[in-house]
């Protein structure tokens, strides 16, 4: 599942620098200007995370949910670059999110699960960031149909955006599951092969919905040869504003990156 050598992005960049996985990782949503830098501060002593995450404008299953800071965050992320030097990445999901995130030096965007679900949506997104050259990263839809993911995708690179990375985050289902998403491994073995080009994450973090399954579900997606890992990480994840029960200290982290086996490429 190795990526093109021709195909040069940020992704393919970073990982042509380091070699697999290429290492998100940050908070479920920037909540305040400390607990950012803090996180920021925590992975950044790791010595080796590749980009920092932070949800600003959180898309909520019911209302009455935190549903995010808004732009208010937008500096403190600007401010986490200017102190660390990891650059960041924050979910859009309208136009006027990618306006003010390029306003503010946001490097990398992605779509979100419940955004890549509806193609209008996706086209508005399309339209909004060609031109731009900024890097996209576009996670499943929240439902099982690789269809809509490679669709997504298709309507991103015809508008001319080329430097994307797929995020796998699992997927919902009604069956009885350990896991928060279901993984259905198949679906994005299958997306890859559609897009050899692109570089397929992992994100433990939205797939298992627990601290300890991070450790298995990361390993399997690199025995699978996946580019990339996603992972949530907080200072305090028992008192984080969402995702509690899935993020780990940027430390806990640390550990897991450290216990995983890693397969490194011959070439
Ligand atoms: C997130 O990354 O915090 C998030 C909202 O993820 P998803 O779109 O995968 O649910
Ligand atoms: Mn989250």
């Amino acid at each position: 599942m190795n990526t093109q050598p021709d195909n040069d992005t940020f992704f393919t960049r970073r990982l042509a620098a380091k070699g697999n996985p290429l290492l998100i990782a940050g908070p479920c949503s920037a909540e305040t200007e400390e607990q950012v830098m803090t996180t920021a501060r925590g992975l950044q002593a790791l010595g080796n995370i590749d980009l920092f995450r932070a949800g600003i404008w959180k898309p909520r299953t019911r209302p009455g949910s935190f549903e995010g800071m808004g732009s208010v965050a937008l500096p403190w992320l600007r401010r986490v670059t200017a102190e660390t030097g990891l650059p960041t990445a924050i979910e859009v999901a309208t136009p006027r999110h990618v306006e003010e995130a390029l306003a503010h030096g946001i490097e990398v965007l992605w779509i979100g699960a419940r955004t890549t679900v509806n193609p209008f949506a996706v086209q508005e997104l399309a339209d909004a960031l060609a031109g731009t050259g900024v890097p996209v990263m576009v996670k499943n839809p929240v439902n099982p149909d690789v269809a809509l993911w490679a669709g997504a995708l298709e309507r991103l690179e015809r508008a001319g955006i080329t430097d994307l990375a797929a995020i796998h985050r699992g997927f919902s289902t009604f069956a009885p599951s350990r896991y928060r998403n279901a993984p259905t491994w198949m679906l994005p073995i299958e997306l890859k092969t559609r897009f050899p080009h692109i570089p397929l994450i992992c994100d433990p973090s939205h797939i298992g919905g627990r601290r300890d399954l991070l450790l298995p579900i990361a390993q399997k997606a690199l025995d699978l040869d996946y580019e990339g890992l996603m992972i949530e990480t907080h200072p305090d994840p028992d008192h984080a504003l969402s995702d509690a029960e899935q993020q780990v200290t940027p430390q806990r982290l640390g550990e897991i990156l450290s216990e995983l086996k890693y397969r490194y490429r011959s070439s």
